[in-house]
């Protein structure tokens, strides 16, 4: 269970989270890249939510959903690959749909996310199975629950999510290009993917409590 408010402060400490997981990782981001992309998705990481932390830490939005239209107007302003409009766009969407309450239920957290997933299969005409940081996202935000548990299994979700890319062929983004190729390599985007719900769950409180609690 979660325990913490959803408020402001918690959606800022999340992609602050966010942040210093892609610094930790984006050497991994960056090698998977250059398996089946063009080797710039750790860059392109860090360069986004450096500028969404900083655009926050400088105008404090106050509610959730100023917060994650913030961040998302940040990563598509300051993200020249593919990553940048379709995780900004999951980040405004998800903010619009959370609107300006001061403190969100679990529940509309989960809905928000639902409807900026929506959103990012749309930009991308891409789906389940294309190799995608849809294959995190869709899982994710499914093991989410309305009564405010759910993170850790979010968590496990996506990273899942981002394993069961290796197998898969390319249909979507630069990928795509190599077809038959971009088998046997993991998704960069969908590994991003389970960095921000790792995040989540770490920013909750429940990675080390687990699910039991
Ligand atoms: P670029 O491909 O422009 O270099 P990045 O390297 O930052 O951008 O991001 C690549 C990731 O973006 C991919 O691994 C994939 O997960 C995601 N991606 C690319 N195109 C699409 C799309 N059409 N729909 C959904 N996700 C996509
Ligand atoms: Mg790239």
């Amino acid at each position: 269970m979660v325990t913490v408010a959803l408020d402001a402060d918690f959606f800022r400490r999340w992609l602050s989270a966010v942040s210093a997981a892609v610094d930790r990782e984006a050497d991994r981001l960056t090698e998977l890249d250059s398996a089946i992309g063009d080797a710039d998705h750790g860059a392109n990481m860090r360069r986004g939510l450096t500028a969404a932390v900083a655009a926050l830490e400088e105008q404090a939005p106050s509610s959730p959903g100023a917060v994650l239209t913030l961040a998302g107007r940040r990563l598509i302003s300051t993200v020249g690959g593919a990553s940048g409009p379709l995780y900004g766009t999951l980040l405004r969407r998800a903010g619009k749909a959370l609107g300006d309450q001061e403190s969100v239920e679990p529940e509309q957290l989960r809905e928000a996310l639902r409807t900026g997933v929506e959103a990012v299969a749309q930009l991308g005409s891409a789906a389940r199975g294309d190799k995608t940081m849809l294959d995190a996202l869709y899982p994710a935000v499914e093991a989410l629950d309305d009564s405010g548990g759910g993170f850790e299994a979010a968590r496990r979700a996506a990273e899942e999510g981002a394993a069961a890319t290796v197998p898969m062929r390319a249909r979507r983004g630069r990928a795509s290009y190599l077809g038959e190729r971009s088998v046997g390599h993991q998704d960069p985007g969908a590994t991003s993917s389970a960095l921000f719900f790792a995040a989540l769950a770490e920013t909750a409180g429940t990675t080390s409590a687990g699910e039991s609690a």
